[in-house]
């Protein structure tokens, strides 16, 4: 049987998000790499939040084992800002949204300045959740999730899930989320990342693509989804991710639609973070759909 290339390209098991300890991953970029190669992945993705610290170590590792792999990362954006701008953005309260580039050139000066920014603010957030812990009578939290952050200016909320499932205050990491650390529970500190039109414009002066990770995932409605992603493509954005270990199956179908229909590119990752927190090991989740047009022929 003859199978033709296009075909051929969309079956490829390639996984274009993940993390590690240079975020908030668990296992070393070295890990990961082995991980993906056991796992069969024909390519992956380093994604990691606001930094490209695993990159080269992933980079390495992967040549050794001739395995494809694409430079990434995860940025931090607030999505509406005031620059955003629009009277259909006006009653759209400010979301936390996760931009990942692929294919990015971690030595651009555009993307290395921007990321910094980003975690310059990391700290002090987090010394802010521990006094919002403090008061609530969990004490000394901020150390805690401090000596669990292998980058320190990466610290994060998955450290403090950490921290509190560590003390047996929680069963597990999500268990921290639900109780903890997210909008309206303790532990949650509002904070201001940067704007889309800066994560995407980084992205782009750095060679990547950019791509709205886990649409499914945001407290948006659907009318403002499209406004995402509609501002989205106006700052240069290509590609969304359909097939994500965040979305539930229907929602596969969803993002697909909407990718057809909008005109992007489809990206699939499992966002895998480490043994026993990710619902997909890496290159294990369910393939794109064969009708679209997967990013990686961008790459
Ligand atoms: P941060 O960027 O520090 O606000 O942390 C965001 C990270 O927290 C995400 O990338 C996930 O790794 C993790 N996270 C957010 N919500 C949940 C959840 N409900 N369950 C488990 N992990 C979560
Ligand atoms: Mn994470
Ligand atoms: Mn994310
Ligand atoms: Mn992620």
């Amino acid at each position: 049987m003859t199978i033709n290339k296009s075909v051929r390209d969309k079956l490829q098991n390639f996984d274009l998000h993940n993390h590690s300890i240079a975020s908030d991953g668990l296992l070393t970029p070295r890990a990961l790499i082995e991980l993906a190669v056991a796992s069969g992945c024909d390519a992956i993705a380093l994604t990691d939040h606001d930094t490209t610290d695993g990159l080269l170590e992933a980079g390495e590792v992967a040549r050794e084992n001739r395995l494809r792999f694409i430079r990434g990362v995860e940025i931090s954006v607030t999505w509406p800002l005031a620059a955003d701008g629009g009277a259909a953005h006006r009653d759209i309260k400010p979301t936390t949204i996760h931009i990942v580039g692929l294919g990015i050139d971690p030595a651009n000066a555009a993307l290395t300045c921007g990321l910094e920014s980003i975690r310059a603010g990391r700290l002090a957030r987090a010394r802010l959740m521990g006094e919002d812990f403090a008061r609530i009578g969990i004490d000394g939290l901020f150390d805690d999730a401090y000596d669990l952050a292998e980058n320190k200016t990466m610290i994060g909320r998955t450290h403090f899930a950490r921290a509190l499932a560590g003390r047996g205050l929680v069963k597990s990491v999500g268990k921290a989320f639900e109780r903890y650390l997210t909008f309206g529970r303790p532990g949650y500190v509002a904070h201001r990342w940067v704007s889309l039109v800066d994560a995407v414009g980084w992205i782009s002066a750095a060679g990547g693509v950019p791509v709205v990770a886990h649409p499914g995932r945001y407290k948006l409605s659907r009318a403002e989804i499209r406004l995402l992603l509609n501002d989205f493509k106006i700052a240069g954005g290509r590609a969304i991710e359909v097939v994500t270990g965040s979305h539930q199956p229907y929602q596969y179908r969803e993002y697909a639609a909407l990718a057809h229909e909008m005109g992007f590119l489809a990206s699939r990752g499992s966002d895998y973070h480490g043994p026993g927190e990710s619902h997909f090991q890496p290159g294990k989740l369910p393939l794109l759909p064969a009708d679209l047009t997967p990013v990686w022929h961008a790459l």
